[in-house]
């Protein structure tokens, strides 16, 4: 366990919300990750985990830093050559980072999310001599099999993780590491608040930095920043604007650029949005009493979002996007999908009947990780707001 915060070189606490939130962002967007770095120097150990939901409560447990792989905006040199070209960019980017050391894992997990990504983990295991897992989520939420069965898969999880780190872990640990998280989540969605309710005193991009950091560092730190920054977020004096209220709907997975989303929020207030879903996939507290892995499989299917690779009879994915809309008073929506995911693609074009069906309007849009102009994008999605605002 790393024993200095592991934020304190990166930022100052009496810097202003902006200069913590500037220097949140070159955290963020550094492909050469500077948190995990130093969590590893001061002897800590990493679980990578890839996306979209990872049970983190069990490697922090453990005294391990969960670390969300998410891709980077680098240039894929070595991974081009283990994958085809017909994938998504996330995949070859996330497995650059292990081909080129910009990231060192003790333990790397993914899930077989969809077709690209059931290969991940054993083109990993072959590239780097720390184990790779695949984490089996249940194809079928509906069975009724489905909770004992998680709970199995996490407590196979729970044995490797405590393989790697030399550590037993207790019912104790696993509690106390989900009371963490029960406030992580309380916290994220308290800035989530501050989106609907507010949205001119949080821009799209800022929010989301703020929520990514959490992948970066131990939960811990993470509601130790948010509780410091949410009041000041809070007090802003900020005015609202004359602007959309848009959901924003294609970020389960691949994530897009910053400056995409920094763009979008010139023009719209995005009022709600699946940016790093996994992050927020639990929507309630975890009970704290009873089997802890069980609490958690059972959260993970009783009392969660919504996902392109989460398929769940219960949460038919349109009816969960009118909701997210309407719950958030959004007058719009952006349904974005990153090239070449099909199954981000593919519930595009159910989103968009939906939408046909109720009358909301949409704009649709592509996106990769290593985009760097967005002047068309802006010109569009200026003449779909005028189009709303004035037709
Ligand atoms: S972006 Fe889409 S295709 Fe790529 S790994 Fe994620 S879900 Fe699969």
């Amino acid at each position: 366990m790393a024993a200095e915060p592991i934020l304190a070189p990166f930022i100052a606490r009496s810097q202003s919300l902006d200069g913590i939130l500037s220097a949140l962002r070159d955290l963020v967007e550094d492909p050469t990750f500077p948190t995990v770095r130093r969590w590893r120097e001061q002897g800590g150990k990493v679980v990578g985990h890839f996306q979209v939901y990872f049970p983190e409560e069990i490697a922090e447990a453990a005294g391990l830093l969960a670390f969300k792989v998410r891709g980077a905006p680098v240039e894929a040199m070595q991974a081009e050559a283990r994958f085809g070209s017909y994938l998504c960019s996330i995949l070859k980017t996330s497995l650059e980072l292990a081909l080129s050391g910009a990231v060192e894992l003790d333990l790397f997990v993914s899930h077989p999310i969809c077709d690209a990504a059931r290969n991940l983990a054993a083109i990993w295991g072959r590239n780097v001599p720390y184990p790779c897992e695949i984490l089996y989520l249940p194809q079928n939420a509906n069975s009724r099999h489905a909770p004992a069965f998680l709970r199995d898969e996490y407590g196979r999880l729970q044995r490797t993780i405590e393989a790697v780190s030399g550590h037993l872990i207790s019912d104790d640990d696993l509690h106390r590491s989900m009371a963490v998280f029960n406030e992580n989540r309380r916290l994220l969605r308290r800035l989530y608040d501050i989106k609907r309710e507010t949205p001119w005193r949080l821009a799209v991009d800022e929010a989301y930095v703020l929520m990514a950091l959490g992948g970066l560092i131990p939960r811990v730190e993470h509601n130790d920043l948010l509780q410091a920054v949410l009041p000041q977020i809070e007090a802003r004096a900020a005015r609202p604007q004359d602007k959309i209220r848009v959901v924003f709907e294609g970020g389960f997975c691949e994530q897009p650029p910053l400056d995409l989303l920094r763009s979008i929020g010139q023009t719209c207030y995005v009022v709600d949005d699946d940016l790093l879903i996994g992050l927020r996939w639990i929507l309630d507290d975890i009970p704290l009493d009873g089997d802890p892995l069980l609490s958690l499989a059972t959260a993970y299917l009783e009392a969660s979002s919504y996902s392109p690779v989460q398929h769940d009879l219960r949460k038919p994915k349109e009816k969960m996007l009118l909701e997210r809309i309407r719950g958030a008073g959004a007058s719009a929506a952006i349904l974005a999908a990153a090239k070449m995911c099909e199954p981000g693609l593919e519930d595009q074009v159910g989103y968009a009947q939906a939408l046909d069906e109720t009358g909301l309007p949409y704009f649709v849009t592509e996106f990769e990780e290593r985009m760097t102009s967005y002047d068309q994008l802006q010109v569009q999605l200026e003449t779909f707001v005028e189009n709303i605002l004035f037709f």
